[in-house]
């Protein structure tokens, strides 16, 4: 009897014990599939080589450029002009998808800042296509971009607007006309998610670091002590995604930017307003100084981002992985020229050069100026030379370095 028990018994609880295994690995295995953030990309180099807006290209971007591109697309988009800036410029937006996430994003405002602009002319060519994936985004999103905020800033290659006033220290104020359709957008859109696209400047590295920072990211803070409520903390989750996806291409280059508190900034009174918003700044990669290198890699954090978004996989990223970005430094010059004679002494000295971006006719040069001088020993240069190498001395000397550098 006893016998008779163990054989029919043992084998029966060795395959239920066995079952249950198999069942818990296969959960495992999709809990890790599910939280994996390196999956495949969805878009890649090759699909978007095909979506690039190329009749947009370079730094200078105007509402010449824009209506052109919109003009082209009529049949496609939902086009508005949502107010007219200081010297009268139309301002436009853009409307996409039908769904209950909504998403207010807007470039330029900052007028000579068009990195973050081309990306979004590209992820609306990328929304307008036939690509089968779309589908979710739209469904689930309605996006409204303003791709030019500042149309006087962009047409004089400025910081600022026609008034000289800075609309990204107007959040309060809101002096100034493009201001008050920013918030007027704001508040008649009520955006789930507000994405504030800038450029940042070529000096950025990340952290200490010799990468520059490529793209920078920022939650922004909702009071001066730099609190995570939950908003902010929703907006570093969607930049721990985009920075998941962003390090497999250009491992090292995101940088995390200065969370100081400036209530009068946009991105700030939004937070304070508790809609998660996200800071996107476009910086330099390696001799790209038109960004169009940089541009897709802000187009592919914007697809992410909405990815993220549409699919309800936020929750899936850890607010720690935004703290693992390291902060922007200033490490960086365009050009480092190192050992440089001192004028009448045995002296070197090593030169520290930035380009200032000078509007020329439609195109920008990049004029060189001396930022500093001394032992540079800790910064590094886009382009470096020493003056110790006879080759670089030479080369030096037949640019219009030369009498910059007095050599
Ligand atoms: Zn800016």
């Amino acid at each position: 009897m006893k016998s008779e028990l163990v054989r029919i018994v043992l084998p029966f609880l060795f395959l239920t014990i066995l079952n249950i295994l198999l069942v818990f690995f296969v959960l495992h295995w999709i809990r890790l599939f599910l939280r994996n953030p390196k999956r495949p990309m969805i878009i890649s180099t090759n699909d978007y080589a095909r979506l690039k807006e190329d009749q947009v290209l370079g730094r200078y971007v105007v509402n010449e450029q824009l209506h052109a591109f919109l003009n082209t697309n009529t049949t496609k988009l939902k086009v508005a002009t949502v107010g007219y800036s200081v010297n009268n410029r139309p301002i436009k937006s853009i409307t996409l998808g039908t769904g209950q996430k909504k998403i207010l994003m807007w470039s330029q405002m900052h007028g000579n800042e068009s990195t973050t602009t081309r990306a979004v002319l590209d992820l609306i060519n990328l929304l307008t296509s036939t690509e089968g994936f779309l589908k979710n985004i739209l469904e689930s999103c309605t996006i409204k971009i303003l791709p030019i905020l500042n149309p006087d800033g962009a047409y004089a290659y400025t910081r600022v607007n026609a008034n000289q006033v800075d609309l990204n220290r107007d959040a309060q104020n809101r002096s100034q006309p493009e201001s008050k359709v920013l918030r007027a957008e704001y508040d008649n859109f009520k955006p789930d998610f507000c994405f504030n696209l800038h450029d940042q400047r070529t000096i950025y590295s990340v952290g200490t670091s010799s990468k520059p920072a490529t793209v920078s990211f920022l939650a922004p803070s909702h009071d001066a002590e730099r609190n995570i409520s939950s908003t902010r903390e929703l907006s570093m989750q969607l930049i721990a995604a985009m920075n998941a996806e962003l390090q497999e291409m250009i491992p090292g280059q995101i940088g995390r930017y200065d969370d100081a508190f400036n209530a009068n900034c946009v991105g700030d009174t939004f937070q304070m307003l508790n809609t998660p918003t996200i800071l996107f700044e476009a910086g330099h990669f390696q001799d790209d100084y038109e960004r169009e290198k940089t541009r897709e890699y802000i187009f592919y954090a914007l697809v992410k981002a909405l990815e993220t978004i549409a699919q309800d996989e936020i929750k899936r990223y850890d607010r720690s992985a935004y703290f693992d970005i390291p902060e922007n430094g200033t490490k960086y010059f365009d050009f480092l020229v190192k050992n440089v004679s001192v004028e009448n002494s045995s002296q070197k000295r090593d030169i520290g050069i930035l380009f200032k971006e000078v509007l020329e006719g439609k195109k920008i040069s990049f004029v060189p100026n001396i930022a500093q001088t001394g032992n540079l020993d800790d910064f590094f240069g886009h382009a470096t030379y020493d003056c110790l190498n006879s080759r670089d001395m030479d080369y030096l000397r037949s640019t219009n370095l030369r009498e910059l550098l007095s050599i």
